[in-house]
């Protein structure tokens, strides 16, 4: 089987606003997939659906063959993630935080911390209290902790939102490292189509709560990218407003 997460038209509303509608898409295992989509498209409430954080109204998603929301906890022991702002017990060093992370995922991921830290470019910071770090070393941190227990699969909500372009190059590094070396499946989310298309093997366009359109990287002959896919995004807008 060479699917990571299978999503088969899952639709969302919260209150009368509909938010996800039928969404159909599949990441590859062993891909970077980027989720492209302008604020408010609707990534993160399909990143939280896959991670039942929030429930689907229809439609299904499978992550590694198995049915999100039968209660099953394999199934996020499989997946690393960093949803939204990741938040941490600021007043707590980094290696306490990350032992937490190992208490409820798994204990013996705990003699890790040291090489995930190094993995992530913060190497002798275990004993610092969170709060001192960048928000460039906060953002690798979350890194590390999604990928501390070995997780199959990644899950990143706009992960370079509000670095500067040092972060911005140290977290792109970072992700294709993780994924180039240690086989994970990546699914990484953005409203940047430049970031994207610098890591990405596909990228999938979500506009206003519909998967519009997806192209894999390796065989577009697509040359200005951004030109393509805000094409794609004006013709979705003007095809909604008609
Ligand atoms: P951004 O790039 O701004 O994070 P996004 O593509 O991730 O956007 P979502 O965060 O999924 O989009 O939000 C999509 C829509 O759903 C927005 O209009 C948002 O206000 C709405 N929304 C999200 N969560 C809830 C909620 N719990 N209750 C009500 N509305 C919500």
């Amino acid at each position: 089987m060479n699917t990571a997460i299978q999503i088969n038209e899952v639709s969302k509303s919260f209150g009368k606003q509909e938010i996800l509608k039928s969404v159909t898409m599949e990441i590859k295992k062993g891909e970077i997939y980027g989720l492209l989509g302008a604020n408010g498209a609707g990534k993160t409430t399909l990143m939280k659906a896959m991670l039942d954080l929030v429930k689907s109204d229809s439609g299904t998603i499978s992550i590694m063959g198995k049915m999100v929301g039968t209660n099953d906890e394999d199934i996020f022991r499989k997946i690393g993630n960093i949803i939204e702002t990741p938040v941490f017990y600021q007043n707590l060093s980094v290696e306490d935080n990350l032992k937490l992370h190992c208490d409820y995922v798994d204990p013996s991921y705990k003699q890790e911390i040291d090489d995930i830290l190094r993995l992530v470019g913060l190497e002798g910071v275990n004993k610092r209290k969170v709060k001192t770090l960048s928000l460039g070393m906060k953002q690798r941190l979350a890194i590390g902790r999604a990928f501390l227990c070995r997780p199959d699969i990644l899950i990143l909500d706009e992960p370079i939102n509000g670095l500067d372009p040092k972060g911005i190059v140290d977290v792109r590094e970072l992700i294709l490292r993780l994924n180039k070396e240690y086989g994970v499946t990546i699914l990484i989310s953005s409203h940047i189509i430049s970031e994207l298309a610098k890591v990405s093997d596909t990228i999938g366009i979500l506009d206003n709560g519909y998967f519009i359109e997806e192209i894999s990287m390796a065989t577009t002959e697509v040359t200005d990218l951004e030109e393509y896919f805000l094409d794609i995004l004006t013709k979705s807008s003007l095809r909604r407003s008609a």
